[in-house]
């Protein structure tokens, strides 16, 4: 048996009429940057979130970017966030002048422990980042509580998490500003990279829309120093398309994320726990093992893909060493990276590819 660990070949047949129309149609009328499908997409997140605004951006990386700088992070400043997240998270922070302070994770959720976010607070702290990992948000109630109080403005690095549910809430707005990406492996994929912006804050919303067009707020005329970080129509369209259909994938994903935690449930490994309120969409499916290398290599020798997310906490990374952390720092994000792995994941997972996968791990 060959199993994808994604399979977008399978999801890309399921709405390949409707995507090839909608992407003929952008080729067509030459409207590649902006326009009505964008606009259309923009309404659709909107709606979807329940957040005011919706704006599409180049990826999650300039997503989050671009938060950073509407809230005018910079320089000096410190950003609270955890260490066991992708780069990019802790990357914008630092592209920015700012620093990364890191707070440990939850061994249950892998997010960030929110009851030791308040010791790390400094009169230059700007902004709490926590990330909703794995398709689970973070504790986002605890976190919003305690930046209300420091008065202080919450980033979820909803990358992951774009679908996700938290106490009847959906991912994307559930603080000052929500982030999200669409790239391709991720829950709401494009065909390229893209991202999207979502907030309550008109000002913000406006910045964030000038930010990401070069700090203009009319032709060549340039408010802010800002990027490229505009979402093409092409890419657009292929996602107004994707997110029709997306409720119905989200129901896949709980079920298949659901049923492997069921059938490993007597096997010799730790399956993800999901916090009572949250609903997971599971961009990864992730489960902790004694000897990993082990079973990858097990794994793969059966023709069965896995992925680490992530193999080394960003204290840890060369990249960071300025930050002059060292082993030791953050026990469970250390622990947590030694054991963990994905395995197969999509809403096109058959039952006979999870079972298979099951039998694979049990052996
Ligand atoms: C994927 C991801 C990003 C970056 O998104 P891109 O669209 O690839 O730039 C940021 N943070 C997390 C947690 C991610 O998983």
């Amino acid at each position: 048996m060959k199993i994808n660990f994604i399979d977008l070949q399978a999801q890309y047949q399921a709405y390949k009429d409707e995507i090839d129309k909608e992407v003929l149609e952008v080729f067509a009328s030459a409207q590649f940057i902006g326009g009505e499908k964008l606009n259309s997409l923009e309404r659709n997140l909107a709606a979807y979130t329940g957040s005011k605004h919706a704006i599409g951006c180049s990826s999650g990386t300039d997503a989050l970017l671009l938060a950073l700088m509407a809230l005018g992070v910079g320089a000096g400043d410190e950003v609270i966030t955890t260490p066991f997240t992708f780069i990019s998270t802790a990357e914008v922070i630092a592209l920015l002048g700012a620093k990364s302070v890191f707070v440990d994770i939850d061994e249950q959720s892998y997010n960030i422990d929110a009851t030791k976010i308040e010791s790390y607070i400094t009169d230059r702290t700007r902004a709490i980042m926590p990330v909703s990992l794995y398709g689970q948000c973070a504790d986002m109630d605890a976190i919003n509580e305690i930046a209300a109080k420091y008065e202080l403005p919450v980033i979820e690095d909803a990358c992951q998490s774009f679908g996700a549910t938290y106490r009847g809430k959906r991912s994307c707005n559930l603080s000052t500003i929500g982030c999200t990406s669409f790239f391709p492996s991720k829950p709401l994929g494009a065909y390229g990279d893209g991202g999207a912006i979502f907030t309550n804050d008109d000002e913000l919303a406006e910045k964030m829309r000038m930010l990401l067009n070069h700090g203009q707020n009319e032709r060549y005329k340039h408010k802010y120093i800002g990027i490229n970080g505009r979402l093409d129509a092409v890419q657009a369209a292929i996602l107004d398309v994707k997110l029709k259909h997306f409720d119905k994938e989200v129901e896949l994903r709980d079920h298949i994320g659901t049923r492997y935690s069921d059938l490993l449930e007597d096997a010799d490994v730790i399956t993800p726990k999901i916090a009572e309120g949250n609903r997971s969409v599971y961009a990864q499916y992730s489960i902790r093992v004694q000897e990993r290398e082990e079973m990858i290599a097990k794994l793969g020798e059966q023709g069965i893909p896995t992925a680490v997310h992530y193999p080394v906490p960003l204290h840890l990374q060369e990249a960071f060493e300025h930050l002059g952390y060292s082993e030791g720092d953050f026990p469970i994000s250390e622990l947590v990276s030694k054991q963990i792995m994905s395995l197969p994941m999509s809403a096109y997972l058959s039952e006979a590819e999870q079972d298979f996968v099951v039998r694979a791990i049990k052996g």
